[in-house]
């Protein structure tokens, strides 16, 4: 006589529980998770808020295209020449697909390391620089605290004020020679705090100089200081990150407070977005 099968029925609750977790993890599957490099740029800036001040603005870091792609725009006549700054900061993980995927694909391939920002606060990078650094995370960490680093001082500002102010009436060779020797100076500054920013957060050694030596060697840079260079030569710029170094090993800086940061990327916008939160 076959037994009577007992059933043991599942409590409601339990039910809604495991339906609600199910729901849950599938629309974290079904949001994509941000691109590789913003991962990595999130990383980055993770640690850099450790023992160092942000400030209180938000940061916005935008992952690009870059110039290499502006060239080749302008060699397929996308663009004029000077006209092409559209071409640099293309989103590259978009599909345009109209001929610009192929400029993105070879700039990606091609081109080298390069940062910049603007003075509203926002930090271009493009594509090809995660892939020239590789691992190399702690030199990329330089790279991007050189950027926070023109951005906290307000360079753009700065650089505006003294050519307004300190080189007006001058000529007009005088005047760029002057703001190329102020925009040479700034530089300069942003390499110390970014050296600063990383010995702060705890990276050991000197790791913005070796960045430096990484980064003429993979852009193909060995240029000198010329009277209207915008950033300092290779060595001269080498040569005075070493100075640093060797003035922080013998009086470490002191500690700031670390920046609690809430990080966020709007893929519409490919922009991710750095706020500092209230201590
Ligand atoms: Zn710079």
């Amino acid at each position: 006589m076959p037994l009577p099968l007992k059933r043991f029925g599942v409590p409601p609750v339990i039910l809604l529980g495991t339906a609600l977790l199910g729901a849950a993890v599938l629309a974290l599957t079904l949001v994509p998770r941000p691109p590789a490099e913003v991962r990595t740029l999130e990383a980055v800036l993770r640690r850099l808020s450790r023992g160092n001040n942000l400030g209180t603005q938000p940061i916005h870091f935008m992952v690009v295209s870059g110039t290499y792609t502006a060239q080749l725009a302008a060699e397929r006549g996308f663009c004029k020449p000077d006209q092409c700054v559209m071409f640099t900061q293309l989103n590259p993980y978009q599909h345009y697909g109209n001929g610009w995927d192929e400029l993105i694909r070879q700039g990606y391939a091609l081109g080298d390391i390069q940062a910049w920002s603007a003075s509203s606060g926002t930090v271009v990078i493009p594509r090809a620089t995660f892939r020239a650094y590789g691992t190399h995370s702690g030199y990329l960490a330089c790279t991007v605290a050189h950027e926070i680093a023109h951005i906290r001082r307000n360079h753009v500002f700065q650089q505006s004020h003294h050519l307004y102010h300190n080189l007006r009436g001058q000529s007009e060779e005088a005047m760029t020679l002057g703001d190329r020797k102020r925009s040479r100076e700034l530089e300069l500054e942003a390499d110390r705090d970014a050296a600063t920013m990383l010995a702060r957060a705890g990276y050991q050694g000197r790791v913005c100089q070796q960045d430096l030596v990484f980064m003429a060697r993979s852009v193909g840079d060995g240029s000198i200081t010329e009277p209207d260079s915008t950033h300092p030569g290779t060595d001269d710029r080498l040569a005075a990150m070493r100075a640093h170094y060797d003035a922080i090993e013998k009086r470490p800086p002191a500690a700031e407070t670390s920046t609690r940061i809430r990080s966020s990327y709007n893929r519409s916008e490919n922009l991710l977005t750095l706020t500092p939160l209230p201590r």
